[in-house]
């Protein structure tokens, strides 16, 4: 468990600087005070998820010899033998000087994993330094600023690449795996054209819901006709209490069966008090919910309040706008309300709203094509490098308000959860961001990683 990570380069590039940055300065002070056995001259660092350990070799230089044969000796001593990883610095601004190769020789020749920094890339001129930072021979450099707290999502992803996934954060391999797969999905979000990586053998959940006689019973029943229901006892319909299985394009579908619900409520004589309970029985059951609106007459009270239900309790939704062969002029209609979709339910930017006929059967497909989307993004991850490239330009340019007279500070941002998706966010005073800031980043978030027309949970932590 845990790595440690020497920092080496000719004095100047900004050693000390990363340094700092890596291990902040609170750990610092824990590691004076007094009892604390720790090894003085290695301490605790964290670069997002990752938790390592850094030599101070800044210490050693001062205690060795003043020449730099005696300096580059006492370094590359530490990094040699207590070192897994090498940071190898160089300075961008100032470009490269004989100093540099001569360091990077001994790296080299210790064998040990590299990752070469190009500090200061934030000044003018550091282009030049960059290109020039390839003439070291340790491959390819990232470019950071030590100084301005940047490149640090693609130091860490170089962190990752060069030790491999399981030593960067300590897990074993099994767990490595999944996490793989699910970093998979979310690289693939972004990408409309690649097919993401996941489990399409699990059956998916779906639930039907909407006001009375918006057409749920006439849909359920178009959806699961015939040809594709799996073998069953009655009539090929596989049904429990709760559900009816079908399946879709080969793909393992699972409806919460409100339709069967009813009649059975109907003899119990019992309709009304049932269906509401059915209806939430039915979203707490369901991964997607489809809500049946009844396009001659949308978005009554009735209809919002169930997309509110659904949104809060996190599960995906689609719209499905039925009756759609009642509608005379169906462009002009459906203009007006997806406008009012985006309008009204603005907390699921990019909601699929799909015109349909339960009774022509016109536009189920559609329908079923926009719930397969929902769920994959509903289920989709964004890895911690990803989110944080975006999280450094976002602050760039356009970085929260300070809040009386105090700037408020973001650390970093990783997903926590997925189904919803759900992220967290480190900054300084959470209490006191502003709400509107929050939504301007869930937006961008959305827009970024393509992730339309599904809850998104922000939760805020603390950092110092
Ligand atoms: P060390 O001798 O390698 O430990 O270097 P230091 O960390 O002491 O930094 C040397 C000088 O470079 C200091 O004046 C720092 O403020 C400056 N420096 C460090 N990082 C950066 C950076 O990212 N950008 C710029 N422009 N200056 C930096
Ligand atoms: P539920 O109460 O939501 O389950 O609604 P039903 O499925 O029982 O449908 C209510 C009424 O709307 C019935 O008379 C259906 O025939 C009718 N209906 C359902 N879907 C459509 C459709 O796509 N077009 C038309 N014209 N009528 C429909």
């Amino acid at each position: 468990m845990g790595f440690k990570v020497a920092i080496i380069g000719r004095p100047n590039v900004g050693k000390s600087t990363l340094f700092n940055r890596l291990v902040g300065k609170k750990l610092a002070l824990v590691d004076d005070t007094p009892g604390v056995t720790r090894d003085r001259r290695v301490h605790a660092a964290k670069l997002y998820d990752l938790h390592f350990d850094v030599i101070d070799t800044a210490g050693f230089e001062t205690a060795a010899a003043a020449t730099l044969q005696g300096r580059m000796r006492a370094q590359t001593e530490i990094a040699i033998r207590e070192a897994d990883l090498i940071f190898f610095m160089v300075d961008s601004k100032s470009g490269l000087m004989p100093d540099d190769k001569a360091f990077a020789d001994v790296v080299r020749r210790s064998g040990k994993p590299v990752v070469l920094v190009a500090n200061k890339a934030e000044s003018r001129g550091a282009q030049g330094g960059m290109l020039e930072a390839w003439e070291v021979g340790l491959g390819e450099p990232i470019p950071i600023s030590a100084e301005h707290g940047l490149g640090m999502p693609d130091l860490r992803d170089a962190v990752v690449e060069a030790l491999g996934e399981a030593r960067a954060l300590g897990k074993d391999d099994a767990e490595v795996e999944d996490d793989q797969l699910e970093v998979l999905v979310g690289e693939d979000i972004a990408d409309p054209d690649a097919e993401p990586e996941y489990d399409e053998t699990k059956p998916m959940r779906i639930a039907v819901v909407g006001r009375p006689n918006a057409g749920k019973s006439t849909l359920i029943n178009a959806l699961i006709d015939e040809e594709r229901l799996l073998t069953g006892p009655e009539a090929g319909i596989t049904r429990d209490s709760i559900s009816v299985d079908w399946q879709w394009r080969g793909r393992h579908m699972k409806l919460f069966d409100t339709a069967g619900m009813r009649r059975k409520a109907k003899v119990q004589e019992k309709l009304e008090k049932l269906s509401v309970a059915d209806g939430l029985r039915a979203i707490r059951f369901a991964e997607v919910v489809i809500v049946v609106f009844d396009a001659t007459i949308p978005f009554e009270k009735q209809d919002l309040q169930i997309a509110d239900l659904i949104i809060r309790e996190g599960r995906a939704l689609v719209l499905a706008f039925n009756k759609w062969d009642l509608i005379d002029n169906p462009q002009e209609v459906l203009a007006e309300l997806r406008e009012k979709t985006t309008r009204l339910l603005p907390q699921v930017r990019g909601l699929q709203a799909v015109p349909v006929s339960a009774e022509t059967g016109r536009g189920l497909d559609k329908l079923m094509e926009a719930v397969v989307k929902t769920h994959r993004v509903w289920n989709g991850r964004v890895s911690t490098g990803r989110l944080n490239r975006w999280l450094e330009t976002v602050l760039a340019q356009n970085p929260p308000p300070a809040v009386a007279g105090r700037r408020l500070k973001i650390r970093y941002i990783t997903q926590a959860k997925t189904r919803p998706p759900g992220f967290v966010l480190s900054c300084s005073r959470p209490d006191a961001m502003p709400q509107s800031y929050v939504r301007y980043l869930v937006n961008g978030l959305r827009e970024t990683f393509d992730m339309p027309g599904v809850p998104i949970r922000m939760m805020l932590r603390a950092s110092d």
